[in-house]
Formats: structure tokens, C-alpha cells, sequence
């Protein structure tokens, strides 16, 4: 199925890298998870996703297909123009951004309005580490971090959370004195002057269990993430089962959760709960376009097997280089072409509701989750 027509909502990406910094950024390290130096300048190489991605990325910018070539292309064609080619290739209807990761290097949010219409994804960890970093009292920080979840900028279409890089997602309730002591440690982190890294779990928990009452009061999805990323998790802890007292919780039973990443590996676990609770989803991130073509074939699969068309959606996952929105985009659609196919050819969907499924995938499903505007 070609679905080249399609435009995509890309759900949940990143802003880019600011030219001046992408100088000092080494490009590979935007194509692994890992980033010890060995990963970075060797084991990375060796990778099947940089290796198809570099024949791609010198097909869309017309050069040789090896990372010198690639490097000196876009040095030559310049920040903007390798961005404009690759969101043109891209085609989304809207983006979602997470502007909370690498906020000082990164292009202003309202930058990328020029490839699409773009909405905001409110890191809450990141708003709390800078109240934070201002509050001299519990008192005053516990006020400003509930303004912030409240008084949204109207871009703003739902929050995000790493807990699952921080401390699991077995997110207990809070206690509120646990959670005090582990503010009081990073206060005297502040006083110091060192960069606060929000890594205490009764502070974590505290601070996602009150963006869920948040999201409950206004009605906004959370994303969390979930499965494989960089080794800052502990990939135990962000298995996606682990997020059935949330689940279950009366108080957040109207709440979206939106499991990102597609869990992977645990992406059967993640499908399963999408398929049992109404307001589960399960988004496709990263395992799009980082797998190989069976890896993000399996990730598609493995959520077509139980999951309800309507919980699926689409995500590049990019962050601080376009090629990777590019990527995403291009992956995204042919994968769900050659799997979407398959049932058709298995006699589990029509022809007709294969095409609608990639409708719903791609983008009519984030445009309902998100209640975002008509095309
Ligand atoms: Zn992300």
C-alpha cells in the first residue's frame, strides 16, 4: 500500500539542535540511544539503522552515501535548507513537541512552525527542576508547580513524563514528607549552584501524580515514556505493567495515558494495555525509524495483533536533527503500507479498512487524542 498521500500528525518529537551547536555535535550520536564514546564513534557504525540511514539521507540531500559525503552536503547546503528538505520529504499535517529536552541548545518551539502547524508537550520534569531552582520553600514550589500545570499556554496539548528514565514507572502515591526531605536535598544542590537532576523518587512520584490529577481536572492527555532509551533507565523499571495501580486509579480513569516508544521490547505488554483499558494508547516512536525493517515491522504487528485501530499512533520520536524527522515519516508510512498489506492478503481487514487504519494511525487518532484542528 502506498500511503505517500497520507499527511502524518507526528505526536511526540523534539526541537532541533541550534546550527551553532549541531557544529560541535557529532552526528552520529543522533542515530544510537547509547552515549559512551566507544558507541558514538564506533559501535554505532555498525548499527543496521545508521547504515540504511545514510544511504537514505545522500539520496534526499544527492550525495555519496557515506558520513564524510553526507557531513559536507550539509555544510554546504546550510541549516536551513537540509531542515526544509527534509520536513518537505517528511509531509506532516502537525507536530508535537517535547521542548524540554536540551532546552538551551535547541531552536525556539515556535521556529518549527514553518515545516507545520507545531503543539506543545509540557516535560514536567523539567518545569519542576527550574520551580525548583527558584523556590526557597517547599510551600512556594509546591504553588508554582501546580500554577504551572494549570495556567497551560494555549499551544499546549497535553504533558509529558520521563519518570520512567528517573525512578520506574511504579509510580507510588505521594508522601508528601518523603517527597519534602528529597526537596530540601536538592534546594542545598541549588544553593550550590550545581545543575539540579530531579532523581528521588518520592519527589518523582510526587510530581507525576500531581500532573495525572491535573490532566484528570482538564481533561488533557500524558504521555509517558516507556521501553528503550538512552542508558540513563534502568530498562526494567520501564516495562509499561508496571503502571497498573495508575491504570486502575478511580481519580485517573479519564485520563489518556499515551505509552511511548512503542515499550519496546515490551511492545506485546504495551498493546495489551491499550486493548484492556479505554484510556490506554500506544504510539509507535522510535521503534520508528530506529529497528531494522523486520524490528519496526514487528513493533506494528505486534500492536495490530490485539490492540483497537483507534489506540495506535504515529511518532518519529526526532530530535535534534531533521534527517530523523525525515526518516521517521518515511518509515512510518511504508512499514504500515507492507504490514497493513499482509492483512489484507490474510483476509483480517479489507482493502477499504486497511486504508482507513492508516488514516487512523498516522493521523486522524492524534487528531481526536489531541482534539487538534481539521486539516
Ligand atoms: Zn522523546
Amino acid at each position: 500500500m502506498d500511503l505517500s498521500a497520507i499527511p502524518i500528525v507526528d505526536q511526540h518529537a523534539h526541537n532541533l539542535l541550534r546550527p551553532e551547536h549541531a557544529r560541535t555535535f557529532a552526528y552520529p550520536s543522533a542515530f544510537t540511544e547509547g552515549y559512551a564514546a566507544e558507541v558514538v564513534t564506533h559501535h554505532v557504525r555498525e548499527t543496521i539503522f545508521f547504515r540504511r540511514s545514510m544511504r537514505e539521507i545522500a539520496a534526499l540531500l544527492g550525495c555519496e552515501p557515506t558520513l564524510e559525503s553526507i557531513l559536507e552536503t550539509r555544510e554546504r547546503l546550510g541549516f536551513e535548507e537540509v531542515a526544509r528538505r527534509c520536513f518537505a520529504a517528511a509531509g506532516f499535517q502537525a507536530i508535537l513537541l517535547d521542548d524540554g529536552f536540551m532546552p538551551d541548545q535547541v531552536m525556539p518551539t515556535a521556529w518549527h512552525n514553518r515545516f507545520a502547524p507545531v503543539y506543545r508537550l509540557l516535560r514536567v520534569e523539567f518545569v519542576a527542576e527550574r520551580r525548583i531552582a527558584e523556590a526557597p520553600t517547599w510551600s512556594a514550589f509546591e504553588e508554582a508547580f501546580r500554577a504551572d500545570l494549570e495556567a497551560l499556554d494555549p499551544e499546549v496539548v497535553g504533558y509529558k513524563t520521563i519518570i520512567a528514565y528517573r525512578t520506574g514507572l511504579a509510580v507510588e502515591p505521594p508522601d508528601s514528607e518523603a517527597a519534602q526531605a528529597a526537596f530540601r536535598a536538592l534546594r542545598q544542590q541549588a544553593e550550590r549552584g550545581e545543575r539540579l537532576r530531579l532523581a528521588h523518587k518520592p519527589l518523582n512520584d510526587w510530581v507525576v501524580w500531581r500532573t495525572l490529577e491535573a490532566a484528570a481536572r482538564r481533561g488533557l492527555p500524558i504521555q509517558f515514556h516507556t521501553g528503550f532509551g538512552d542508558p540513563d533507565l534502568d530498562l526494567r523499571w520501564a516495562n509499561p505493567l508496571h503502571l497498573r495501580p495508575l491504570l486502575e486509579h478511580p481519580d485517573f480513569r479519564r485520563v489518556p495515558f499515551v505509552l511511548l516508544h512503542a515499550s519496546y521490547p515490551y511492545t506485546r505488554e504495551a498493546g495489551y494495555l491499550a486493548a484492556v483499558y479505554p484510556h490506554v494508547y500506544v504510539d509507535l516512536g522510535l521503534a520508528i525509524p530506529f529497528l531494522s525493517r523486520a524490528g519496526m515491522a514487528f513493533a506494528v504487528r505486534a500492536f495490530l495483533e490485539l490492540t483497537p485501530i483507534s489506540k495506535i499512533l504515529f511518532s518519529t520520536d526526532a530530535h535534534l536533527i531533521p534527517e530523523l524527522f525525515y526518516l521517521g515519516a518515511r518509515w512510518g508510512r511504508r512499514i504500515l503500507g507492507d504490514v497493513l498489506e499482509a492483512t489484507v492478503a490474510d483476509g483480517d481487514l479489507t482493502a477499504a479498512e486497511a486504508e482507513a487504519a492508516a488514516e487512523a494511525i498516522l493521523c486522524r487518532n492524534a487528531q481526536t487524542l489531541y482534539a487538534l484542528p481539521d486539516r
